[in-house]
């Protein structure tokens, strides 16, 4: 059976357009030998080179942000509720940094996320999460140069977004993190592929999901865009017997996480972009192709192919908003594009690739990267490279994969999953 990339790793982004780290490649032995992975991580987007980050938040000049709220209100059956609260029109600070934003965690909060946008010519970074005890869970630190592996290593880990124009984040993304009652504060700072800062304003949304009990059982509803790959459009494709191979394998391995699919949806995009290339410093096609989202759910473009043109190597089968993806529809990082008639693997691998990727996109990270450059926070899944098994795991083959507990207790804590246990 054929390994199949699942999508580019999201580590050891550069900055301040340092040239990309070479990465050394590990001796492999035994069945590790077998074939190297094809993955390659793109050129990151740069953030900016913040001279004078000595300066803390607070003494950026700018006032904290009070936001405005709005209450969930749960569906039939549903035992989480998910209250958003909008800051709009958030100052940045010379060097690209948000002014403080502040809000009240609710004793019954089982998580939140963190939804920063701004201008779509630079790249995000939330990179300081401090909770009412004064101790700072994501923490990126105040030299530049090292502020996107610091926020990456933090207790909570802190991704810089993908996607131009937006960075999520999620707490908790692992069992050592405890989101305790109380004021919580957030910073970001920005970034073009120069290094210069974004200007203006930025709008923050914090998701709080909401629960009396901790979850074991979720749902989410899935929309399926149809791009014109595989010849499906919106009409035939439930009725596709690769579609419905596709949709029983993901549905079959999330139901191992104690996640069932709900509603299913499909649209046309028949002006979409049927190729994806991910070219260096972020600037790809794939978020002007989720920002057109605009349903409840988890958007799924299925399209010809996810590609690496600038940058070179085979492209990934897949590619999502972010680690996490964004919880709400319409934002750069509000997808995944999934290749399906440039990938020549089974139809029922396409349902493993898309579990993968659905799996990015509610949390998880790898569970170790190809070159063992860097592992999840994840205690119950195994860290060394190759071991098979795990449905994070880079590189898949295909069946006999599963999540484990840990990784699903992460999935059930993101906002688009509702609580049904
Ligand atoms: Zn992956």
């Amino acid at each position: 059976m054929p390994k199949v990339t699942t999508h580019p790793s999201v580590h050891r982004p550069t900055v301040g357009g340092e040239p990309p780290v070479t990465k050394i490649e590990p001796k492999r032995t035994g069945s590790a030998a077998r074939k190297a992975p094809a993955e390659k991580a793109p050129a990151q987007p740069a953030v900016p080179h913040l001279r004078d980050f000595a300066e803390s938040h607070t003494r950026s000049g700018l006032k904290p942000q009070q936001g405005a709220l709005v209450e969930g209100k749960p569906g039939r059956g549903v035992l989480s509720r998910v209250d958003t609260l909008t800051f709009a029109k958030v100052p940045i600070d010379k060097n690209g940094r948000i002014a403080p934003v502040v809000f009240d965690l609710p004793k019954d909060a089982i998580s939140f996320t963190v939804v920063v946008r701004g201008k779509e010519n630079a790249s995000w970074l939330i990179d300081r999460v401090k909770g009412p005890d004064g101790k700072a869970i994501v923490d990126g630190g105040k030299n530049m140069s090292t502020i996107v592996d610091h926020a990456l290593d933090s207790p909570n880990r802190s991704a810089i977004g993908l996607c131009p124009g937006v960075a999520v984040l999620l707490a908790p993304d692992n069992p050592s993190i405890k989101v305790k009652p109380g004021q919580w504060q957030i910073g970001a700072c920005s970034g073009d592929d120069q290094g210069k800062p974004a200007t203006g304003t930025a709008d923050v949304q914090i998701l709080i999901k909401r629960a009396t009990r901790q979850p074991k059982r979720g749902r989410i509803d899935l929309n399926f865009y149809l791009t014109g790959t595989h010849r499906w459009t919106a009409k035939n494709v439930a009725g596709n017997k690769d579609f419905r191979a596709l949709l029983a394998r993901t549905k079959a391995l999330l139901k191992g996480a104690g996640i069932e699919v709900g509603a299913v949806r499909f649209a046309d995009a028949p002006g979409a972009t049927r190729t994806i290339d991910l070219d260096s410093h972020g600037k790809h096609s794939a978020g002007a192709l989720f920002k057109t989202t605009d349903k409840p759910g988890l958007n799924v473009f299925f399209v010809d192919a996810v590609t690496l043109a600038g940058i070179g190597g085979r492209g990934p089968v897949g590619f999502g908003g972010g680690i996490p993806g964004a919880p709400v529809p319409g934002t750069p990082a509000s997808g995944i594009a999934l290749s399906i008639d440039g990938n020549p693997d089974l139809p029922g691998n396409w349902g493993t690739c898309l579990a993968h990727e659905i799996g990015h996109y509610l949390g998880l990270s790898h569970t170790v990267e190809s070159d063992g450059s860097m592992q999840d926070q994840l205690p119950d899944t195994d860290p060394r490279p190759y071991a098979a098994g795990n449905l994070m795991y880079p590189v898949q083959e295909g069946s006999a994969v599963t999540f484990s507990r840990q990784q699903a207790d992460v999935m059930l804590r993101h906002p688009m999953v509702d609580i049904i246990e």
